[in-house]
């Protein structure tokens, strides 16, 4: 059986793995296909794909948008997407934007708070266009003013802590209309580890074309669950480990191993939805 790994961060947003990494992590666990899904950004497409190509791996082009849904974070994965879209490109980079504002936002909380952190340290250590908290907490880790990643979440960074800022977000339907018009497919990333079974009703109602039923932090009990309301809403199921490289201990790339069929059924209705034959995996993958 072959299998592929859809959720994958690298440097370009708050992973800590460049392309090469990524592609040598997943040839080391025998995935015939993977996709990077950096939240709001989809500058690792390009070199990801090219590594993939260099090691016999099949790329699928991907993104992790943050939305909202009735007041609930979602993330929307954008698979098979077009990334030389230029409405995607126009509006991921006006997300970029928010997110740099809301790191200065945040330091300057921490300043009041007497932390001497400088938002130049979070976007030296960041050095993506997509900078979020992950990157706070790294920099404040590397100067000695928290313990660990854990202890600048739970101090500072988590929501409702002091130097916790809101993010504006689009709305889910808004994120789903961005990937279709793109030529992707929209998936509803990781339900059970944001708690928001509830809204799926009003997400599928959107749009939505699939749900990520595998995840490293969904339990058993979890992924039935999502099977079954993939089956009931003749939803598209995905899969992936959400690999954030090393930053959070072992690398979790290889943890969630997605059979390849799934990757066929998401292939085929990319096709469908782009008016072509689906294009066949390459060669060295079917060996
Ligand atoms: P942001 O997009 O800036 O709100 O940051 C969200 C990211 O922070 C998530 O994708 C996780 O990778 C990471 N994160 C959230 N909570 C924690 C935590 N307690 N410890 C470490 N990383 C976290
Ligand atoms: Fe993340
Ligand atoms: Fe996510
Ligand atoms: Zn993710």
């Amino acid at each position: 059986m072959t299998f592929a790994d859809l959720h994958l961060h690298s440097r370009f947003s708050d992973g800590t793995y460049g392309p090469d990494e990524v592609v040598f992590h997943a040839r080391r666990q025998q995935l015939a296909a993977l996709s990077l899904t950096d939240h709001d950004t989809i500058e690792g497409c390009a070199p990801t794909a090219a590594a993939c190509a260099g090691a016999g791996i099949e790329f699928i082009p991907g993104t992790e948008l943050t939305a909202e849904q009735d007041g609930d974070e979602v993330h929307i994965l954008g698979y098979c997407i077009d990334t030389g879209d230029h409405k995607l490109l126009a509006e991921i980079s006006k997300f970029q934007a928010v997110r740099q504002d809301r790191i200065r936002e945040i330091v300057s909380r921490l300043n009041r708070l007497g932390v001497p952190l400088t938002a130049e340290a979070v976007f030296t250590m960041a050095n993506c266009r997509a900078p979020g908290r992950p990157h706070v907490a790294r920099a404040l880790v590397k100067a000695g003013l928290c313990s660990t990643l854990d202890d600048a979440f739970a101090r500072f960074l988590k929501k409702d802590r002091p130097a916790w800022v809101p993010k504006f977000k689009m709305s889910a339907a808004e994120a789903i209309g961005l990937i279709h018009r793109a030529d992707g497919l929209a998936i509803l990333a990781h339900p059970g580890l944001n708690r928001t079974d509830d809204v799926i009703p009003a997400v599928v109602d959107a749009g939505l074309d699939g749900i990520e039923c595998f995840h490293s932090k969904h339990s058993p009990s979890d992924t039935a669950r999502y099977m079954e309301a993939a089956g009931f809403y003749r939803l598209l199921i995905t899969g992936g480990s959400d690999c954030h490289g090393s930053s959070k201990g072992r690398p979790l790339i290889g943890t969630v191993k997605l059979p390849y069929f799934y990757v066929e059924q998401l292939k085929a209705k990319a096709a469908r939805r782009q008016g072509q034959a689906p294009v066949p995996p390459p060669v060295s993958t079917l060996s």
